[in-house]
């Protein structure tokens, strides 16, 4: 099995250049096909080009210039979630996941698409995820787009159909916005409650931090009772995982330095995530900066100390009292837990020792539920039909709540639910945690 050694110079157009991966990464593929089985592209359209093993041998062609990037080539890798299903069950240990994300920074490199689109990238990627304040403010003014009625006339007056590219679709998942209360961080400082167990320093993130306030202060509220002394770096932004699964490679490494910058400044035992792909990403920041002499090391050493959430806290028994959150639940395990982080049986774990609550497998937990970062908005269709599988095996179980670990999946699944005008609620797993300890504001 070949070691993946390091690549800079720039490919010649049409050749694949794996930043960071040489062509070695990809020979570790035997095609044996075990991974055919989980991957949810392939189970759907049953297409060898749309499966892990046709992807890579798609990969490998590109980087040794025997194939070239046509459209209908970078749709199939574009079509890949990055769900990275496949790396759990490759008995070969290919590094899918990095060999698909350097794909996409290829593919964006080469096909930037038109203007429109590269505005809209670059006001997501390179404005509003980089800089907190100007997040903050477009919060407000989707917050009040969505309060004042102009989003419902804009969209019964079908001026929403008018938008150029996938504007429409962007517009129909905005996420509900709630309000400049409920946006409030968590506080910078939360001491330990009883016997301090450690110092750790909690993501507060980006859309997370807009969008889902209450999951971070409900964090902060949970870590304490479990004898953490909480802080929230001051100058952390956004981790740059979006970025890194966008193919927007350059301000994903600004935004890793930033991130180990903001965090080193504390200096806590652990650094805490309560959302799934930021804490597979900031794992690989020893790998994303591994060709950065300032920050080889400092990647290194700080990846080491970041926990998810779940992870952190089923290392021990969930410290009492905890009282009874009565209702029968079932489990989704977002693919950047599960697949990225290989965590699985720990969230079932602190849902186990909840007094009421009781568990029901999910079939196909571990699938994806279409959301995986902006694909929802880049492939509606197959993101559409990933929702609708999940959403039916969700109402199977007969739970009265999802549970999960990852803001995507959380408004994804709702989506799916609510096309079903189904009661069912999708809730944090720290929300439960929450709860149970008689949190809540
Ligand atoms: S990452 Fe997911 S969608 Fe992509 S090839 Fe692997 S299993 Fe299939
Ligand atoms: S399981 Fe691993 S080695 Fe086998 S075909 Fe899939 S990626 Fe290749």
């Amino acid at each position: 099995m070949s070691t993946p050694t390091h690549t800079s110079a720039p490919a010649p157009a049409g050749v694949l250049n794996l930043h960071g991966l040489s062509v070695d990464g990809v020979n570790q593929c035997v095609h044996c096909g075990l991974c055919l089985a989980y991957c949810p592209t392939f189970s759907e359209l049953g297409t060898e080009m749309d499966s892990p093993r046709g992807r890579i041998f798609t990969i490998k062609s590109l980087a040794e210039g025997r194939m070239s990037l046509t459209d209908s080539v970078a749709q199939h890798l574009s079509l890949c979630l990055d769900c990275r299903a496949c790396e759990t069950v490759c008995p070969a240990g290919v590094p899918y996941g990095r060999l698909i994300e350097a794909a996409k920074v290829e593919i964006e490199r080469q096909q930037p698409g038109a203007l429109p689109r590269r505005l809209f990238r670059w006001l997501n990627f390179g404005l509003l995820l980089g800089h907190p304040r100007l997040l903050r403010l477009a919060a407000a003014g989707a917050r009040l787009y969505q309060t004042s009625g102009l989003q419902q006339l804009v969209r019964r007056s079908g001026l929403v159909k008018l938008l150029p590219g996938t504007l429409p679709a962007w517009e129909a998942l905005l996420p509900s916005v709630p309000s400049k209360a409920e946006r409030t961080p968590p506080p910078r400082t939360t001491l330990a409650d009883g016997p301090r167990r450690a110092r750790v320093a909690m993501l507060t993130g980006c859309i997370q931090a807009v969008v889902f306030g209450a999951h971070n202060r409900a964090t902060a509220r949970v870590l304490a009772r479990n004898g953490c002394d909480v802080l929230v770096p001051e100058g952390q932004r956004c981790c740059g995982a979006l970025n890194a699964h966008g193919g927007d490679h350059a301000r994903a490494l600004a935004m890793a330095r930033q991130t180990i910058d903001a965090f080193e400044a504390v200096a806590a035992d652990f650094v805490i995530v309560n959302v799934s792909g930021c804490g597979a990403h900031m794992k690989a920041y020893g790998h994303l900066l591994a060709d950065d002499p300032a920050y080889a090391e400092r990647a290194k050493r700080f990846a080491a100390t970041v926990r998810d959430l779940a992870e952190f806290l089923a290392q021990e028994p969930l410290r009492g009292p905890l009282q009874p959150v009565t209702m029968t639940c079932t489990y989704h395990d977002p693919c950047h837990v599960v697949h990225g982080q290989k965590i699985k049986s720990e969230p079932r774990r602190l849902l186990a020792q909840i007094p009421g609550l009781r568990l029901v497998e999910l079939p196909e937990s571990d699938w994806c539920c279409g959301s995986a970062g902006i694909y929802n908005l880049t492939q509606p269709e197959m993101a559409t039909r990933l929702l609708h599988r999940k959403v039916g095996h969700v109402l199977e179980t007969s739970a009265e709540a999802v549970v999960t670990a990852n803001p995507g999946c959380i408004l994804q699944i709702q989506a799916g639910l609510g096309a079903h005008q189904s009661p069912v609620r999708v809730l944090h797993l720290v929300e439960i945690l929450d709860r149970a300890y008689g949190g809540g504001e």
